[in-house]
């Protein structure tokens, strides 16, 4: 589905990104697996990959830092010549309630989420323009749309996920570029992993399907919109989240 395709992914060493990854791969697609921190991680994945017979490197990058981002971006193409999917995932969360809320928690959710989304978008969309041809995908959040207690800083970086989304499919539609975001509800990772039972179950009660959704739930959904399948949509929000956004 995805044969001689180069996929950028970041935050690719583990969660969300590490299934699209390996979805991808499993697809046909070269993989550049993006991380921040964690690079036995991302090993671990590239080697998975390559044990399936499937290509892939790993990459060293903050998304929040532009300058980094530029080189990135440069180095890809030296190594592969070519992107066709690029998958904003790198994401995080410093919830609080607002009266509490530090500046710096709000300042660095919406560097990484939604400035490392422009960030990417910003280098790699010269390179689809060139090729007439891409697919970008950005991970939003059904906090995004809904908005959610505790998240106001995470909620409003997802929700400007959302703005970028539409605004870069308008922009790059004459050039064939289509542009999505995917909206995950409450999805089994390490962001999930450190709530509450409490807050676990209370969420779970807001899920018409009655649990979270694993990783793949979400990679399934990216490799069908980077595919020929996906090829007539551009600008969506689509909802992985159980029915929470229903
Ligand atoms: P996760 O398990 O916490 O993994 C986050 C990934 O992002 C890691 O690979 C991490 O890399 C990377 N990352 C963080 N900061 C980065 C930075 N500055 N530069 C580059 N990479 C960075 O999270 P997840 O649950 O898989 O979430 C993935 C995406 O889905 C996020 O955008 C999240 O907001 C969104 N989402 C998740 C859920 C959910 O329920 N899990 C729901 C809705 C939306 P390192 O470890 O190498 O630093």
């Amino acid at each position: 589905m995805l044969k001689d395709k180069v996929a950028v992914v970041t935050g690719a060493s583990r969660g969300i990104g590490r299934a699209i990854a390996l979805e991808m791969a499993k697809n046909g697609a070269k993989v550049v697996i993006n991380y921040n921190g964690s690079v036995e991680k991302a090993e671990e994945v590239k080697k998975e990959i390559e044990a399936n017979g499937g290509e892939a490197m790993i990459y060293q990058c903050n998304v929040s830092d532009f300058a980094a981002c530029e080189q990135f971006i440069k180095d890809v193409v030296t190594a592969y010549g070519r992107i066709d999917i690029l998958v904003n995932n790198a994401g995080i969360t410093r919830d609080g309630l607002i009266m509490k809320m530090k500046e710096e928690d709000f300042d660095q959710v919406l560097d990484i989420n939604l400035k490392g989304t422009f960030n990417t978008i910003r280098f790699v969309s010269r390179i689809m323009m060139k090729q007439r041809q891409g697919s970008i995908i950005n991970m939003s959040s059904v906090s995004g749309v809904l908005g959610n207690i505790g998240q106001a800083n995470y909620a409003a970086s997802k929700a400007g996920v959302i703005g970028l989304t539409k605004s870069m499919a308008r922009e790059l539609a004459a050039r064939n570029i289509t542009v999505n975001a995917i909206a995950p509800g409450f999805i089994d990772t390490d962001m999930t992993s450190v709530l509450s039972d409490a807050v676990k179950e209370a969420s779970v009660a807001q899920i018409p399907l009655g649990h979270f959704g694993k990783p793949e739930d979400i990679a399934n959904v990216a490799a069908f919109l980077a595919s020929e399948k996906g090829a007539y949509i551009t600008g969506q929000v689509i909802h992985v989240d159980g029915g929470m956004a229903i």
